[in-house]
């Protein structure tokens, strides 16, 4: 939401967000409003909330079109129903002029990633986009986003909980807790090799087909912090079981790992004393 310059209007973000050349944290809303829906699109997690409820889906994807390509009515109404197919909603000359609420969940997010390809965007920021659907309309969507992003070559940042759908989709993979990112990496190392222990914990929770006879669910022990008041140090040393004196007063930095990609933890070797 920072990134995209729509937080809300007590919240704060510091630092830099550099995309294309420009900052956009510190980019003016004329300049934001020509990248945002343009060369950066976002998909949001509900598309029943994040559609507008009173205006027909038709006139959601022309208005892209006309602000930012300049298009005319009809070429606007032709290119959007080309797009509508593109994403495979059956009929879409007859979803084009329905109301959101006439969609079902997995076609209402279909016409969410239609309205983000709609320009060509150089990235698209896609947040949780399956968590509302049911398992198999899920399946669909990623497929959809995984054509998508081949096809067009555009870059995608996905937010999820879901480390099967980073396994299926993600070249390299930034991990966060507690608003951080405690370890970055390409995504076959971050799996085979995992270097935080938070990292470490998220894997073993992952429910395997082949033991899930015998094994009971794992979790990782403890709770997950308040973001309001973070524990000093590491903020994961209260659930870490390799927590040392320092992890409870410093916090370490993201940094270069031995076997690749970064991480923010003092431990050195991580996989190899996790091994033994
Ligand atoms: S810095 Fe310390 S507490 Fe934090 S993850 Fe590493 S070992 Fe655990």
């Amino acid at each position: 939401m920072a990134a995209m310059g729509l937080l809300a209007p007590n919240g704060r973000a510091t630092g830099e967000v550099r995309f294309a050349g420009a900052n956009l944290l510190t980019a003016r809303e004329s300049e934001l409003n020509a990248i945002r829906g343009n060369t950066l699109a976002m998909v949001f997690q509900d598309p029943m909330t994040s559609l507008t409820p009173h205006m027909k889906v038709g006139r959601q994807l022309t208005e892209v079109l006309q602000r930012h390509r300049g298009l005319g009515k009809a070429a606007a109404r032709d290119q959007a129903i080309a797009m509508l197919r593109r994403v495979q909603i059956p009929e879409p000359e007859r979803r084009f002029v329905m109301y959101p609420h006439e969609l079902s969940g997995g076609l209402r997010q279909r016409v969410m990633i239609a309205m983000a390809l709609l320009c060509g965007p150089r990235l698209i920021i896609a947040d949780e986009p399956t968590t509302a659907l049911d398992v198999t309309v899920q399946a669909q969507i990623l497929d959809l986003i995984r054509l998508a992003r081949d096809e067009t070559g555009t870059s995608i940042i996905l937010i999820t909980h879901d480390l099967g759908v980073v396994a299926g989709l993600a070249d390299r993979v930034a991990v966060m807790y507690a608003g951080r990112i405690v370890e970055t990496g390409e995504v076959r190392r971050i799996f085979k090799t995992p270097q935080h222990p938070y990292t470490q914990g998220l894997l073993a929770c992952t429910p395997r087909l082949d033991d899930a006879a015998t094994a009971a669910l794992r979790t990782i022990p403890g709770q997950p912090p308040n973001l309001q008041r973070l524990p000093p140090g590491c903020a994961y040393h209260p659930r870490c079981p390799y927590v040392m004196d320092r992890c409870r007063t410093n916090r370490p930095a993201l940094l270069p790992a031995a076997v690749g990609g970064m991480k923010a933890c003092f431990l050195d070797d991580l996989h190899l004393k996790a091994a033994s």
